[in-house]
């Protein structure tokens, strides 16, 4: 397994328990794009225009993430914490409200079970928000998870079925007779089945892209901040005079701000990205004003062509799992279960 974000470690979860032996090979597992997501697993607030096929693969994510922790419960004995509070959708100008009018017509027209919210006769799930919010479309079957749990968890399952784990850097993949070849920087390893799991990093040297398969970084940050206490309430989807908003409120008064997004693979942000969602933050949830900044998490989310995710046959027992762009928490169970389907058990 070449990369250790969420993709590598939950198919390498899916191939130890189907028996393979995995070796899983990263300079520092979880710290990519993963670290920086806020962990949402939310087809029913995130449904959009032309996106159909993308949103029942998000929702068979959803379910398929039950089975996950069941999965981890199961070897570790730790449960991750799957916090299904759903999600409320609102805008803040007439424009946003017509935005928001769009999304459900198109939510709704998917399935997705929608309730729309009053603020006069519902107040509780608007707690702290703008008073410009006067109401919302709640998808109450979206949940979150914190994405630096999953890994800390996955990673102990994993180690517990024999999972190894090298902190180094590959340079080079190739393929000797019918053994798979990875170079890293600590030597080097040989096996029978090779996945290229590196997010936006892309291919190694010595491997080749299909025709038409690609991927490229699209950089998006999220704001770490401690303040209103946002533990019980729904996450928060805005549009701000048509810029998308999200807050998911954790324990602790921990709150997790996004996310912008931006074609670089440069990772240093901007001051007018910063500032964007610092300003579009504080009109959603004036409260925001008095919280203390924790961090700024930074990630390059891998894209493809058709921003769909795929997993390539690149021959000669190598695999490519990309393309999860801003669904890959959600996406991970699904992209192990296609992996397992195509490869089988050992
Ligand atoms: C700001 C932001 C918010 C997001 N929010 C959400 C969200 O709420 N919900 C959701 O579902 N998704 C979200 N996403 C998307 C999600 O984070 C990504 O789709 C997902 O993390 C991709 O996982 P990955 O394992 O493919 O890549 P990564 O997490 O980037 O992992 C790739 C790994 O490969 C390793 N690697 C790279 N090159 C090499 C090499 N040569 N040798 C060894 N290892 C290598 C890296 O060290 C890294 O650990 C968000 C993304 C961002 C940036």
């Amino acid at each position: 397994m070449v990369g250790g974000g969420v993709i590598g470690q939950v198919s390498a979860l899916a191939l130890a328990r189907a028996r393979w032996r995995v070796t899983v090979v990263d300079p520092a597992p979880g710290r990519g794009a993963t670290a920086a997501a806020a962990g949402m697993l939310a087809p029913g607030g995130e449904a959009a225009p032309g996106e159909e096929e993308n949103h029942r693969l998000h929702q068979a994510a959803l379910d398929a993430w039950r089975d996950l922790v069941e999965e981890v419960a199961e070897t570790t004995g730790e449960a991750i914490a799957l916090h299904r509070v759903g999600t409320l959708v609102v805008g803040l100008d007439a424009g946003d409200r017509r935005l928001v009018e769009q999304y459900a017509g198109v939510a709704r027209g998917y399935g997705v079970a929608l309730r729309t919210l009053a603020r006069r006769d519902e107040p509780a799930p608007f707690e702290g928000l703008s008073a410009r919010v006067t109401q919302g479309v709640l998808a109450e079957g979206d949940a979150w998870v914190d994405p630096d749990e999953v890994m800390a968890r996955v990673r102990a399952a994993n180690e517990a079925l024999g999972v190894e784990y090298r902190a180094s850097s590959v340079r080079r993949c190739s393929r000797v007779v019918s053994r798979v070849v990875v170079e890293a920087d600590d030597g080097s390893l040989e096996g029978d089945l090779g996945l290229v799991a590196t997010g936006s990093t892309g291919l190694p040297t010595g491997l080749e892209a299909p025709p038409a398969t690609s991927v490229r970084p699209v950089r998006g940050m999220t704001l770490r901040v401690v303040g209103p206490d946002r533990y019980h309430l729904p996450m928060v989807r805005a549009y701000v005079h048509g810029r998308p908003f999200y807050a998911v409120g954790r324990a602790e008064r921990y709150n997790v701000l996004g996310a912008s997004s931006e074609e670089s693979p440069v990772r240093a942000v901007e001051l007018g990205e910063l500032q964007r969602l610092v300003r579009d933050g504080l009109e959603v949830i004036p409260e925001l004003e008095t919280a203390d900044l924790l961090e700024t998490r930074v990630g390059l989310r891998p894209a493809s062509g058709d921003l769909r995710p795929f997993l390539a046959d690149l021959g000669g027992g190598w695999w490519w799992s990309s393309g999860h762009y801003r669904h890959g928490v959600t996406l991970a169970p699904v992209a192990a279960r296609r992996l397992i389907d195509a490869v089988g058990s050992a």
